[in-house]
């Protein structure tokens, strides 16, 4: 282990979990009939699985809420979130809120002016989610969000799950009449658009965010809850439309629907020593009628587990308000499995033989992504045990360390690799190796017998 072990006791339950689960009940249109929802059906699927933690919805980047929300006009006539956290809960199986802070159409739709902007006021490309409402929070949006999750925490849950809680790492956004204020308070008499991609800039966003996961936590405090909060993307530096490089979330969560980022992420992940999932779906995806092949979904579980993660898995509610019989046959089966190794999976330690540097900055990942992993993917494919490093730590563990092209490589981290090597270790650089400032000599050209030409 690289750091000490960050999470609180109170939340033990987030490593020892070897499968939890996430529905999805979305009111889309191939959902016609909502009162078909059968709660004991579901509820008794979950046991007969065998969790012992679910993630569901409270409210939904659609909206509306899934509970009956004090400040918002489109509630449903049905409370689904508590009548589910009433049956789970009486069956011992822990409930975390899923609250979607990033998007929220219907406040989106009410109040323009809370959304993300650019400096000329236009809304940020959100397609790529399928929402239009990308919600600033430095807007009220915030005060409306924390307020809401305080109405969520009325109900006997564990902790909340965050969903989209996502800064712009864009340096084009967010420039809303929010953020200039917002940004003037918490910096003096700086001008945000004179600020406009620095580090400043980038630092507000982070404290802005963190903030936010700060607060949540006091929301579940001030109800006698366990004050668990978990954001989407904790831990993986890899989004490049948004990021959560802050800390602040009792676990790493990350969406990792192949292969590749199962492996990468999971290795990455072991690193930090905090409890960590690995989210995926038993349908196509979230929300789909269509189940993955039996094979894979199994192959995903175990990926997940020997990495020392929890593997989250997606449950579409079918428009008969249940689960499909067989996707609960194979899913309890498959829990059984790694149940069945739980000692294997829970108290081995891994070695390695190649560790690939990977960048913890998201803005570095931007441009660096593509080579970490095709490093990862080339160690997979050669089925070389090998350790995915959160920067250059723990080299000693691994025989042989990969660097990647374009990774930043630190006077600190310079010294870091000469006693690796001198001490034994063998290195791998990605061509072309930085060059000394102004185009000077190469970098690394001691360790790497580098003569400089000109
Ligand atoms: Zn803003």
């Amino acid at each position: 282990m690289t750091a000490p072990q960050t999470a609180p006791d109170h939340a033990a339950w987030l490593r020892d979990d070897l499968m939890r689960g996430m529905p999805h009940f979305i009111t889309t249109a191939w959902t016609p009939d909502q009162r078909l929802f059968d709660t004991e059906a579901i509820a008794e699927a979950w046991r007969r699985i065998g969790l012992r933690s679910v993630h569901i919805l409270s409210k939904h980047e659609t909206g509306p809420a899934l509970y009956p929300a004090r400040h918002r006009n489109d509630n449903l006539d049905r409370d689904f979130f508590g009548e589910q956290v009433e049956a789970y809960v009486k069956r011992d199986i822990r409930v975390s809120a899923y609250y979607c802070v990033g998007l929220d159409d219907w406040a989106g739709g009410m109040h323009p002016e809370w959304c993300v902007r650019d400096e000329h006021g236009q809304l940020a490309d959100t397609t790529f989610w399928a929402s239009p409402s990308w919600m600033c929070l430095s807007s009220p949006w915030r005060d409306f969000a924390i307020q809401e999750l305080h109405e969520v925490a009325e109900y006997p849950i564990s902790g909340f799950w965050l969903d989209i809680l996502g800064l712009p790492v864009d340096p084009n956004l967010c420039f809303c009449d929010h953020c200039a204020r917002a940004y003037s308070d918490y910096a003096g008499a700086a001008n945000l658009i004179n600020m406009r991609g620095s580090e400043e800039h980038w630092e507000f966003k982070m404290w802005s965010h963190k903030r936010f996961v700060e607060d949540a936590r006091q929301v579940l405090r001030d109800h006698g809850r366990d004050p668990t909060v978990i954001f989407n993307g904790a831990g993986a530096p890899f989004f490049k439309r948004y990021a959560e490089p802050f800390d602040g979330s009792d676990s790493n969560s990350t969406e990792c629907h192949n292969p590749v980022l199962m492996g990468a992420i999971g290795r990455l992940n072991r690193n930090s020593g905090n409890p960590f999932e690995l989210l995926s779906c038993s349908e196509q995806s979230w929300v789909h009628t269509v189940l993955k092949p039996d094979t894979l979904v199994e192959l995903e579980a175990f990926a997940a587990a020997a990495q020392g993660a929890t593997y989250t898995v997606g449950f579409t509610v079918t428009p008969e308000g249940r689960f499909s019989p067989g996707n609960i046959d194979r899913m309890a089966a498959i829990n059984a499995k790694l149940e069945e190794q739980r000692d294997l999976l829970r108290g081995a330690t891994p070695i390695y033989d190649v560790g690939v540097v990977s960048s913890r900055d998201n803005r570095e990942m931007r441009e660096v992504i593509g080579n970490v992993w095709r490093w990862t993917d080339f160690m997979r494919q050669g089925h070389l045990l090998h350790n995915v490093l959160p920067g250059f730590h723990n080299l000693d563990a691994q025989r042989v360390v990969a660097i990647p092209a374009g990774i930043t490589i630190t006077p600190a981290d310079r010294a870091a690799l000469e006693r690796y090597v001198r001490g034994g270790g063998n290195l791998i650089v990605e061509a072309p190796p930085r060059h000394e400032p102004s185009d000077g000599p190469y970098f690394l050209r001691e360790l790497l017998g580098l003569t400089f030409q000109g």
